[in-house]
């Protein structure tokens, strides 16, 4: 299986290990696979005597056909151990009649993205050595909390490469901050900035595209990488939870084989949702795939009138994780519908203008499969209470805005499909914003906000968090936005 990017109408071809190392293409574009592989009802069947890791290592092998199954078999036991995932992989949770929640946040850092970058890595991994690269990969990450410890956790200890984590100083919580200080591992380093994401993203963005700084890492024996979410490598992971899920319906008769079910994602860059449509084009039955955003509702838009606008005012919310004005994967799902052609000149149009307007054959084609939904700060708080009340549900923020989306979604079509709701993180990981929604009242940061939910719903503090408290803090470090590239090379010399 060959790939090519989403705006190469040549479709200049690139193998899987390729791409995972390369991330975006050179154009621009993101990489997409040139055919979708599918399966019949009998094979996903199939997939139910499977555990976790070797329905992964199935699915993924029809992608990453560059690999062997062996070699994905090895990289999937490696990712989703029982010590990363003590409660399985994601297990599948029935909270009321038709509805169900997806927990993809019982890996080592209680948010869903440990599922993809618990394995990327090891598949960069591999494609250094399949492509004969023998310098070392330095992931780069400028993180506004969630990403870098998800990243740390995913690129620590991974032979032949080192990772690099840098944060604003006084911009993330004192668990965030908590979570990334007291990172082990001996290829990692992490760094406080004093200065905002903004000035750190654009100092990285500065370092990637510095010849000097690519020649000295290159005379090291470095070349530099990103844990970017537009990667393919990050993506293909997600396909796979979205047929897990499915089994898990019908082993506990939920559905019978060839039902279809929704499926309703919190959405950001817009990563998991796509793997929910790339399972249904390789033949996962799924109807109507729910797109909840918060107050950054661009995506609700585009859905329901095939503008894209990002010339709108940008919100801080309580699901800071889908705080997104350009959600990238959206140009996987145009590629997909209408082509490379189409997409190139779209996302020109993006570029120049701030804008764009799809065809009317494309929405409808996407008004087939999508339809968006968003929910307000208020609307958000107000889902966590009724699901904790109602169901003895406790939800996260983020999580929340799907709930709302889900019922808004029910009460407008009538429709009662057994729906699959994406719950990205634990409630814990937004411990301060969840005891708010539930009772009102502002605890302390911290510790103390994860001792206040707990006491208030007697759900247990996940082992991640609880047990920062006991760990050993090893990195102090502050610099400024302009000594970045100077931290770098002194972790390097290490
Ligand atoms: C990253 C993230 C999302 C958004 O996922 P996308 O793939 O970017 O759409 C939603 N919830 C949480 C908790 C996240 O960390």
């Amino acid at each position: 299986m060959n790939f090519h990017s989403t705006r190469d109408t040549n479709k200049t071809k690139y193998t899987a290990a390729q791409v995972i190392i390369k991330g975006l293409a050179d154009d621009g574009g993101l990489f997409v696979p040139e055919s979708i592989p599918t399966l019949s009802l009998s094979e996903i069947g199939s997939f139910c005597d499977l555990d976790y890791p070797t329905l992964a290592a199935t699915i993924l092998s029809k992608l990453l056909t560059d690999y062997t199954y062996g070699e994905l078999l090895e990289d999937c036991n490696g990712a989703y151990s029982l010590a990363s995932f003590p409660d399985g992989a994601c297990p599948l949770v029935r909270v009321d009649g038709n509805t169900y929640s997806l927990e993809l946040w019982h890996g080592p850092t209680c948010a869903f993205k440990d599922m993809a970058l618990q394995l990327m890595p090891r598949l960069l991994s591999g494609a250094l050595k399949k492509t004969g690269e023998n310098k070392t990969a330095l992931i780069l990450v400028a993180t506004s909390g969630d990403t870098g410890k998800a990243a740390l956790e995913g690129y620590k200890n991974i032979d032949q490469i080192k990772i690099s984590v840098f944060y604003p100083k006084n911009g993330v919580s004192t668990i965030q901050q908590l979570q990334m200080a007291t990172q082990e591992g001996e290829n990692v380093n992490v760094c406080a900035v004093n200065g905002n994401f903004d000035d750190i993203q654009s100092e990285v963005k500065n370092i990637f595209s510095s010849s000097d700084i690519s020649s000295k890492l290159e005379e090291m024996g470095y070349f530099l990488s990103s844990a970017n979410s537009i990667n393919f490598g990050r993506l293909a992971p997600q396909i796979v939870y979205y047929f897990k899920s499915y089994c898990d319906l019908l082993k506990n008769k939920g559905i019978t084989l060839g039902d279809k079910i929704n499926v309703c994602v919190p959405t950001g860059n817009f990563g998991n949702i796509l793997a929910a449509y790339v399972a249904k084009l390789m033949g996962l039955p799924i109807a109507t795939l729910i797109c909840a955003s918060n107050s950054n509702n661009i995506l609700t838009d585009f859905l329901n009138t095939g503008r894209y606008d990002r010339n709108r005012e940008f919100h801080l919310t309580i699901s800071p994780s889908m705080d997104i004005l350009i959600s990238s994967n959206l140009e996987r799902l145009l590629y997909f519908i209408s082509g490379a052609d189409a997409t190139a000149t779209w996302m020109k149009s993006l570029n120049q203008n701030g804008y764009y307007q799809v065809d009317e054959n494309t929405l409808n084609e996407i008004s087939k499969n999508f339809c968006g939904y968003c929910a307000d700060e208020t609307q958000t708080k107000k889902t966590i209470g009724k699901y904790f009340h109602d169901y003895n549900y406790l939800i996260d923020t983020h999580t929340a805005v799907a709930f709302s989306a889900l019922d808004q979604y029910r009460e407008k079509t009538g429709d009662n499909t057994p729906c699959v709701v994406a719950s990205t993180a634990n409630p814990y990981k937004f411990a301060k914003d969840v005891y708010n929604a539930l009772t009102g009242i502002d605890s302390s940061e911290g510790f103390d906000s994860l001792t206040a939910l707990s006491n208030e719903t007697l759900v247990p503090i996940p082992d991640p968090l609880s047990k920062l408290r006991d760990k050993k803090t090893i990195f102090t470090s502050v610099c400024d936005k302009n000594t970045m590239a100077d931290e770098i090379f002194e972790f390097l010399k290490k």
